[in-house]
């Protein structure tokens, strides 16, 4: 049942804010929610169209790949089937940060610049074109709409993002009123902090909740402890995105508000590549993302097994993502979904792990609040931070261009107004940053003891 207020906010408001941003969402989603039903045969020969016509575009006006194209002899036009995309390199994120201009296509308008830690922690600086902000807010949009919600229904999302958290000004404001979106702050998770989210929560009444697994299981704890009941709200699902969902964070958050959890999977580099339905299955974006699966020597492992994702995004002419290393890792499911959906499985990702950090006053924190010191910088080319204890923390850091004794003393002040004035914070140069050995990368590592909901610092 969908009240006259979401209608009206999914039929009329929303799309309405999309085409004044230029954004051809609404006809999007609608010819997605079309094809998510049709046959693997006929959804494969749509990423064939669309991948022709992305890698024509590309060798007419982006700079880079028609070089690259000429100098392999690799003709756009004898594309005949999805596997000639083997042909061509991977694109990585050291190449994006050599090519940054040759990426960017001759007649692109409105491009928005973007940067993201990464899976790695390689801090990345790249283009996001008009068409591909619209196919992706209508993926994601697709997605609510599988769990009975929309656009629209209250929602409490919580984020941690400083960009979109400093973006208070007015238009925001009216936005985020119109489309009943609450904003709480993951960064600080004090047990005061926690118990104001609590109330709002409880006093918002949302239909939905957004945010990284971590918090929202953390949040989830501490009801649970102090006897606050969330599971009367009518919540009906939690989706959780940006970090691995661990089965113990599954299991608080749908124990405490009372919904299932929908997982996602994706990021602003490589798009919004998967999500859960209903039935369990995360369904690949197939129209708008050809998934890869490759071994360490990047060659495509047998269906089934685990392996680095790598994605070329179909709608992504003004700046391209032609197999773009993820660093993640996933295995693709060749079983069918019982919700019938003809878009492909992923299984098992594995890769966007990041560790709660403890302030020397107590205060819980989520990773992401470290990583943002660093991340904008460029003269850090890739980083790790290690929290080894209350009084210690460790960044291991390849230098970047520009690196010295001001960066390095810029970085001990940003760390010290998070975690504590009294906390030493040891600075190690590295030639490069090497994952875990189970093959993840994790970029903020806490050894310090965050038993969930008790919020000790031992
Ligand atoms: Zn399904």
């Amino acid at each position: 049942m969908t009240g006259l207020y979401t209608r009206c906010v999914a039929n009329v408001l929303f799309p309405l804010q999309e085409r004044l941003k230029h954004h051809d969402t609404a006809r999007v989603r609608r010819a997605l929610e079309a094809s998510q039903w049709w046959s693997r045969t006929d959804l494969e020969a749509l990423q064939l169209q669309r991948l022709r016509a992305l890698l024509l575009r590309a060798a007419r006006d982006v700079p880079y790949y028609r070089e690259l194209f000429q100098s392999i002899g690799f003709d756009a036009a004898q594309v005949t089937c999805l596997d000639a995309l083997r042909r061509l390199p991977f694109l990585t994120k050291a190449l994006i940060r050599n090519n940054i201009e040759a990426l960017k296509a001759e007649r692109a308008e409105g491009l928005a610049r973007f940067n993201t830690g990464g899976s790695s922690g390689e801090p990345l600086v790249f283009f996001i074109g008009r068409e591909r902000v619209g196919h992706d807010v209508a993926a994601k949009w697709r997605a609510t709409r599988w769990w009975g919600v929309d656009i629209g229904d209250p929602e409490i999302v919580v984020w941690g993002s400083p960009i979109e958290l400093s973006a208070q000004d007015r238009l925001r404001h009216w936005r985020d009123a119109v489309m009943r979106t609450e904003l709480l702050p993951a960064f600080e998770m004090s047990e005061a902090r926690l118990d104001e989210f609590l109330a709002r929560i409880r006093r918002r009444r949302p239909r939905m909740l957004f945010g990284y697994p971590s918090a929202l299981s953390l949040i989830g704890s501490r009801a649970e402890k102090t006897g606050v009941r969330m599971d009367d709200l009518g919540i009906r699902v939690a989706f959780c995105t940006s970090e691995r969902l661990y089965e113990h964070q599954r299991n608080t958050i749908e124990r405490v508000f009372g919904c299932p959890v929908a997982n996602g999977y994706g990021a602003r580099d490589a798009g919004f590549i998967a999500h859960q339905c209903p039935s369990g299955g995360m369904h690949i974006t197939a129209e708008d993302v050809i998934v890869e699966i490759v071994d360490g020597r990047g060659q495509p492992v047998p269906p089934g097994d685990s392996g680095e994702i790598v994605v070329t995004h179909l709608a992504t002419g003004e700046f391209p993502f032609i197999r773009y290393r993820t660093g993640d890792v996933a295995a693709l499911d060749p079983s069918p979904c019982r919700c019938g959906r003809g878009l492909p499985l992923l299984k098992d990702i594995q890769g966007r792990a990041t560790d709660f950090v403890v302030a020397q006053d107590g205060t819980v924190m989520h990773g992401l609040a470290l990583i943002y010191i660093l991340r904008d910088l460029p003269e850090v080319a890739a980083f790790r931070i290690v929290q080894e204890s209350l009084e210690l923390t460790r960044v291991e850091l390849v230098p970047g261009p520009g690196y010295g004794p001001s960066i390095a003393s810029a970085i001990e002040r940003g760390l010290m107004a998070r975690l504590g004035a009294g906390v030493r914070i040891q600075i190690e140069l590295r030639d490069e940053i090497l994952p875990e050995k189970s093959g993840k990368y994790r970029y903020v590592m806490s050894r310090v003891d965050v038993r969930e909901g008790a919020l000790c610092a031992t």
